[in-house]
């Protein structure tokens, strides 16, 4: 069982960027003599995954969680999962039980050293609120009470620089009396601003009095109407960061312009005590983008809302909720993501890629079994009418010691449309009139006509059997065909409803250059059918994976599939055919 070693040791890690600077990091020592309030000394690596609960999560944060939890567990630190939950007007509980759920069935838990560390940024709120109030006094930060279109007009643009708020220099001891206000909820949303005062002329507009605190009469899914005023993004992160003794801090790239603000933030605060050094460090890389794949969460909403797919769920969504409904595997989605990489320039990853790592993950574990998805009727005239003979083949070719699954012939049997030609092609060596072909685990058959309907559609194929040729008998190895093809009996067969996925979009770069995503719909991304498998998959489980030979892999659905009646998603076909 050599492929199934799990105590092989681990191939050595590719190597990139973030690693390199981790490795030069542990190699100067820059993060090890730190200890926890316990007094306990804290790994050299820790990471988050700071998601904002405002959606589902899709393949680009998988990326993101496998690369922070992926380092965290080679190096030997951890992870923390932190919910950016800032923003009180659009985030919601079922936002944080799924990516709760996502990130655990992706492998990977927040655990360590006997702790959860699962974290919320609202939890820190009153520290926020407390270094606020000494960015105020100590010079670094001032209420605006500018209109909402003066202080946009003021900001300036690329080429110009911004102006001083007329309130820029109002005193300290003004402005914190204005924010206390601002708490205490006796301003309306928008009335004033908490703002740091950096540099209006900075060429980068991060830099240009970023905003700190706005005033939202919201509620908040955890502190409720605790609080009318909320921490910005910007000014949340770096703290949440340092609070939690994040080492590495890695992000998209988007965020490279707002590094010089998240290190002022921690500069600032570091001075006045608040924050301890050695303080973290943002890193950028280049976001996932992957080849017939939409993320804009705007554009996946769409898609739900008018009813091109069924729901976050659906097996053609790359939602992580979408991804294991179809059959995805964990395992998959982290083989994806790290031989991608890490990259600092933008690009895009062919889905055939992840589709390879499926089909790689898939191979060893799948076991086998037959499924006929687009039925005709075969019907052996010279096999004995009622009578039924066991044949057997191995649950999985490679993996001997993993058994053997039976299943019976008899007369009539299901075989797949396309497994018969009247009038074959050039090449075509499977069942035509005149031609023998083997029946998998079965008997070789010679054709011997069909039967048409008045639409002279045809309905059923006849043949005969040779009784000495069963697949493993003496007499087998007389008989030699070109065509191996399957089938079920018809009378021992159980119906089943397969669902064909395939890609969603028929153009690789669906909505990029502000494409219209909706032009290039794949119509045949989900096709429906109703399909014979052999009997023993009545009794497949919800979420159970199997490769349907020559057809696939397939799982049975984990929401739809009930004991006795399995319903089956392609998960992907056995060879990658998109195009051809
Ligand atoms: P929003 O537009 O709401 O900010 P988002 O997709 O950025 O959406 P977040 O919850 O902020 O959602 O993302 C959590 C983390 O996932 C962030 O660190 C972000 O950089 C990362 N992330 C999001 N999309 C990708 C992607 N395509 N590739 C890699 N990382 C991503
Ligand atoms: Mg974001």
């Amino acid at each position: 069982m050599s492929t199934e070693n799990n105590n092989a040791p681990a191939a050595a890690l590719p190597s990139n960027f973030l690693r390199a600077i981790i490795d030069a990091d542990l190699a100067a020592g820059n993060y090890a003599q730190r200890q926890d309030g316990d007094g306990q000394p804290l790994p050299q690596v820790i990471t988050r995954f700071p998601p904002e609960p405002n959606g589902y999560l899709h393949i680009g944060h998988a990326k993101s969680i496998c690369l922070n939890f992926g380092l965290a567990r080679d190096y030997g630190g951890r992870a923390h999962l932190r919910f950016d939950d800032t923003n009180p007007t659009k985030e919601e509980q079922e936002y944080v039980d799924t990516i709760i759920d996502s990130v655990k069935w992706l492998g990977f838990d927040w655990e360590n050293g006997g702790k959860e560390h699962l974290y919320y940024a609202s939890d820190y709120f009153d520290q926020l609120y407390a270094m606020a109030e000494y960015l105020i006094t100590s010079g670094h930060a001032y209420v605006d009470s500018q209109s909402a279109d003066d202080m946009a007009a003021n900001r300036g643009n690329f080429g110009e620089a911004g102006k001083n708020s007329p309130f820029r220099e109002r005193s300290a001891d003004e402005s914190l009396q204005l924010f206390r206000r601002m708490k205490a909820g006796e301003f309306e949303d928008g009335a004033h601003i908490l703002r740091a005062k950096i540099d209006m002329a900075s060429p980068n507009m991060n830099m240009r009095d970023p905003a700190i605190y706005r005033i939202r009469h919201a509620h908040h899914h955890r502190t409720g109407d605790q609080w009318c005023i909320y921490p910005m993004y910007d000014y949340t992160h770096p703290i949440s960061d340092a609070l939690e003794n994040i080492t590495h801090s890695i992000c998209t790239l988007e965020f490279q312009d707002h590094r010089p603000f998240y290190d002022w933030v921690l500069e600032r605060l570091a001075e006045g005590g608040f924050l301890q050094r050695p303080l973290p460090r943002q890193y950028e890389f280049a976001r996932l983008n992957v080849t017939y794949v939409i993320t804009s969460k705007r554009k996946l909403r769409q898609l739900i809302e008018e009813g091109i797919v069924d729901g976050w769920d659906d097996p053609r969504m790359p939602t992580i909720v979408g991804m294991r409904r179809r059959g995805f595997t964990p395992e998959s989605l982290q083989l994806f993501c790290e031989r991608t990489g890490v990259s600092k320039s933008d690009g895009w990853i062919d889905m055939s890629a992840f589709e390879g790592c499926l089909r790689e993950d898939l191979d060893p574990k799948a076991p086998r079994a037959t499924a006929v998805l687009r039925p005709l009727k075969l019907i052996i005239d010279n096999f004995p009418a009622g009578e039924t003979i066991e044949c057997a083949s191995p649950v999985h070719p490679h993996f001997p010691e993993r058994g053997m699954r039976t299943f019976p012939i008899s007369n009539t049997l299901w075989i797949e449309a396309d497994d018969f030609m009247e009038v074959p092609s050039k090449g075509y060596f499977r069942l035509f009139p005149g031609n023998k072909v083997r029946l998998r685990y079965g008997y070789v058959v010679e054709c011997t006509g069909c039967d048409k309907d008045a639409d002279g559609k045809v309905i059923a194929v006849h043949c005969n059997y040779f009784a000495d040729s069963k697949s493993g008998s003496e007499g087998s190895a007389n008989y030699k065909v070109k065509g191996n093809i399957h089938w079920v009996s018809a009378a021992h067969a159980v119906e089943a409803e397969v669902r064909l996925y395939d890609r969603l979009f028929t153009d690789p770069n669906p909505d990029s250059g502000g494409k219209d995503f909706k032009l290039s719909l794949n119509p045949n991304a989900k096709q429906v059918v109703s399909a014979y498998l052999e009997p023993g998959m009545i009794n497949a489980q919800a979420e159970q994976r199997y490769q349907f030979e020559r057809h696939g892999y397939f799982i049975a659905d984990r929401i739809d599939s009930k004991p006795g009646k399995p319903v089956f998603n392609r998960i992907v076909t056995l060879k990658d055919s998109w195009g051809k």
